[in-house]
């Protein structure tokens, strides 16, 4: 299959990850509290306790700020702040658990950051303990988390394994020196491999590298070299991300001299670089930037029609309700969508007066939950059925963007449904956006929310 340059090019445009739908710069500010609160309550009341619940813990701080880093950080060489921190998600919880009918099933946990391995494996086993006494955990859950190749201990990952860890995602971003210099982020090889190897003796069956192309200093031999030393440790996932610039929003970012960054040309060419290395070495493409090791989950729930998508990427478990703590943390709750606090200041101070830390968010409607199947059911099946009554709004907007899709290759479709082409998988962000209503209404109008290119 040929993926030319031409098409990469025409297709390289500022396009969402679709990890919800609406996407975020769409949601409300100030979302009214009651009526989420509402709305988890009545969603949780309803839900199937067989399938469980999602949770996320987002655990914000880093030792040292990678200046390419576009999370929600809080640096900090101060151990001292993981109590306070601790206390405060223990109380997010807490009122969660207020709002729930019976105790929580687990079925998905993800600690996400920041830095989570950032905690001490004390604190952290303290931590999951504690929410873990007031919820059941499901008999077929998947726990994972972020660790830094520099600070995941062997302890760490000994104790997260015992509380029923089996998947853990390594940072590893680029392994060149020059290009490690200039991103702050220095990480010898040897520590992704002492990881990676302490991980698989202690038993995880999933290690995941993150990859990242377009950063500054690199190029394809030092890309290639990377790509080759990540392989040789066989992880069985790995993400490889585009680099996005957003100096407006990432303050890290302005300490980049420009003109250091690769241009849109070199950067195409990481990225063809890079998902024809996986390609050649056995790694199949999952979508969206993802690729997988035949044998891995993630995989043959593609090839089985059971992969899933939330804000944390592509999961095999389809839960329905999504519970966000900590700053920042987004929650899911089917039919609306919560964002915390994005400063540690505003999380504590909502949560001292006894409420919960929502700031942003938003209320579906039902053309938008089932606009956020079609995007779902594309984004996991590659395959979309519509129904008769969407019809008009299809026929109006979402159509007339198919034919290009498929004049380029990228589909098949008719009034009755669409498949996605194998050449297609390569630009699924692009053909999720055909079904994205509220992007394609403002996309002529000034001020349209802006997202990172896709490539
Ligand atoms: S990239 Fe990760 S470790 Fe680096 S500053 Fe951002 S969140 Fe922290």
């Amino acid at each position: 299959m040929q993926m030319d340059a031409s098409l990469l090019s025409k297709y390289n445009v500022p396009v969402p990850r679709y990890t919800s739908y609406p996407t975020v710069p769409f949601w409300q500010d100030n979302i009214e509290r009651q009526q989420w609160q509402d709305v988890f309550s009545q969603q949780f009341a309803v839900h199937n306790p067989r399938e469980g619940i999602s949770l996320y813990l987002h655990l914000p701080f880093c030792e040292s700020l990678c200046t390419y880093c576009g999370c929600n950080k809080k640096i900090t060489t101060n151990h001292g702040v993981e109590k306070e921190y601790m206390a405060a998600i223990a109380r997010e919880w807490a009122s969660y658990l207020s709002l729930m009918n019976e105790a929580p099933v687990i079925r998905e946990l993800h600690l996400g950051g920041g830095t989570p391995t950032f905690f001490s494996p004390d604190n952290l086993e303290r931590l999951l303990e504690n929410i873990f006494s007031s919820a059941k955990i499901h008999p077929d859950h998947a726990f994972s988390f972020e660790g830094h190749p520099n600070n995941t201990t062997r302890e760490h990952l000994q104790r997260l394994y015992e509380l029923g860890f089996r998947r853990v995602s390594y940072g590893v971003q680029d392994n060149d020196p020059e290009v490690q210099r200039i991103i702050n982020r220095l990480q010898p090889l040897e520590n992704v491999r002492r990881a990676t190897s302490d991980a698989r003796e202690i038993g995880y069956h999933s290690v995941n590298f993150d990859l990242i192309y377009g950063l500054p200093l690199q190029n394809e031999e030092r890309l290639r070299n990377t790509i080759l030393q990540c392989i040789g440790l066989q992880p069985d996932r790995i993400a490889f991300y585009s680099y996005a610039h957003v100096p407006g929003t990432s303050r890290g970012q302005r300490l980049f001299d420009e003109n250091d960054l690769p241009d849109t040309e070199t950067k195409m060419r990481l990225y063809r670089l890079g998902k024809s290395l996986f390609t050649e070495k056995g790694y199949q493409d999952v979508g969206m930037d993802h690729f997988a090791l035949p044998g891995d989950e993630l995989n043959m729930a593609k090839q089985e029609g059971r992969l899933h998508r939330n804000f944390m990427g592509y999961t095999t478990q389809a839960t329905q309700l999504l519970v966000g703590l900590g700053v920042s943390a987004i929650s899911d709750a089917g039919v609306a969508f919560a964002q915390n606090e994005k400063t540690i200041h505003a999380y504590y101070a909502a949560l001292q007066q006894e409420q919960l830390p929502v700031m942003r968010g938003f209320f579906l409607n039902e053309e938008d939950v089932a606009f956020r199947k079609y995007i779902l059911d594309i984004s996991c099946r590659g395959a979309a059925v519509f129904q008769e009554e969407h019809l008009p709004l299809l026929r109006t907007y979402s159509f007339p963007e198919l034919e290009k899709l498929a004049d380029d290759g990228l589909l098949q479709w008719d009034e009755k449904g669409l498949e996605v082409t194998a050449l297609g998988w390569h630009f699924i962000r692009n053909i999720c956006r055909a079904f994205d209503l509220h992007l394609l209404r403002t996309q002529q109008e000034a001020g349209a929310p802006r997202f990172s290119k896709a490539i």
